[in-house]
């Protein structure tokens, strides 16, 4: 099957509110058409697409649609437009085309999947769900009567057809009643049968203002993108007057062992974030073979994986450090050391925790022979 996606987008609707027409108004970024068109582009089933335009938006279309996107105009009715597109694929050697309309930016490779393997076996295919709420008639803000909503459907698109069978079917369609709600009463009236497949409550067609803000939020969910990861470090003690924890100076009787300054909390936590981002660990990016890390401040590790969840498009949620040690005691300091990861991180105080715990004088820490850091890291998508 060579198939084909004819997107929709000329009308003119305004009931969506705003000085552009609803297919060209803005949607979490970008103009409400441009999503669709994106999720039949990165289809790779999809072989040609054509998006049908208003010929007032081919300039505003031309700077935002990529080159392999053919532009057709569209005429006056919605029947003159799927035509125009139709036509413009006939030398093209398409099998089948699947039609949608550019309002409906929600739609989903799964949802799109489902139209083309109903395809391999109907001539026309169409996405519909059931109506499950009651129906009324009402007038004035009255109900006047009720209808069986047994047997209907809420139709969708995009709606799916053997290439030749539709473009005979839009050829011989008069619109002596108006023109055709859409390509499935077009294919029903050149009797063609059509199968439903099952549609997607998330693929809404933004027809009101408050339809924009439902589809931003369904965007946004589809975006979240939360990870953790975690670190450990280990320092042994050393000759010295002081230790280096999570940024704090603290007068000690010995210090710790360490290419760098050895701040063990700090190590675990940049550990952390970057095993949140899966980029390796300290040592990939640090090297300790590389002298001039020698002594190096640790907060230049914990900057560099904190510009790095940056750059990767992410924020940090929250940070917590566990140090294990039976000396020096960590409690009193603890404030400190939020504070200190704070500045470091430009993160706010409250999502940040450090704590201690000793190991009850079992093992090494509890031989007073180093000290041991945990860290977990959470970040999520901006
Ligand atoms: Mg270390």
């Amino acid at each position: 099957m060579t198939i084909a996606a004819i997107i929709v987008a000329a009308g003119r609707g305004t009931r969506a509110g705003g000085d552009l027409p609803k297919q060209w108004q803005p949607l979490r970024g970008q103009a409400v058409v441009m999503h669709s068109l994106q999720t039949f582009a990165t289809l790779p089933q999809i072989k040609r697409i054509v998006l049908v335009l208003h010929p007032d938006d081919l300039e505003r279309a031309r700077a935002l649609v990529p080159a392999s996107v053919t532009l057709v105009t569209g005429g006056a009715s919605r029947d003159q437009s799927v035509r125009n597109a139709l036509e413009a694929l006939t030398d093209q050697a398409i099998s089948r085309v699947l039609i949608h309309d550019g309002a409906r930016p929600l739609v989903t490779h799964d949802l799109i999947t489902r139209v083309i393997d109903a395809l391999s076996t109907a001539q026309a295919a169409a996405p519909a769900l059931p109506i499950t709420d009651a129906l009324w008639r009402g007038e004035n803000m009255a109900v006047t009567g009720t209808a069986p909503r047994d047997g209907l459907w809420r139709a969708q698109t995009p709606q799916g057809f053997d290439f030749e069978t539709i473009l005979q079917a839009h050829r011989s369609h008069h619109t002596t009643d108006g023109q055709a709600a859409d390509d499935v009463e077009v294919a029903r009236a050149a009797g063609v049968d059509v199968r439903i497949v099952q549609g997607d409550e998330r693929n809404i067609k933004v027809t009101w203002p408050g339809d924009f803000a439902r589809a931003a939020e369904v965007l946004q969910r589809d975006a979240m993108d939360i990870r953790t990861g975690n670190g450990f470090d280990v320092h042994r003690f050393c000759a010295g007057d002081h230790v280096w924890l999570c940024g704090v100076k603290i007068p000690y009787a010995r210090g710790l062992d360490g290419h760098s300054d050895a701040d063990v909390g700090m190590h675990a936590l940049t550990d952390a974030i970057y095993g949140a981002l899966a980029e390796g660990d300290i040592g990939r990016h640090f090297p300790p073979s590389d002298p001039q890390w020698k002594g190096a401040d640790s907060q230049i590790f914990l900057k560099h994986a904190v510009d790095r969840v940056a750059a990767r498009g992410f924020v940090i949620s929250n940070v917590d450090v566990t140090l294990i040690c039976e000396q020096p005691k960590i409690g009193p300091h603890a404030a400190a050391m939020c504070a200190a990861l704070a500045q470091i991180m430009g993160l706010e105080i409250g999502r940040i925790s450090v704590k201690a715990t000793t190991s009850e004088r079992l093992g090494f820490t509890g031989r007073e022979e180093g000290i041991a850091a945990l860290a977990t890291a959470t970040i999520v998508s901006a």
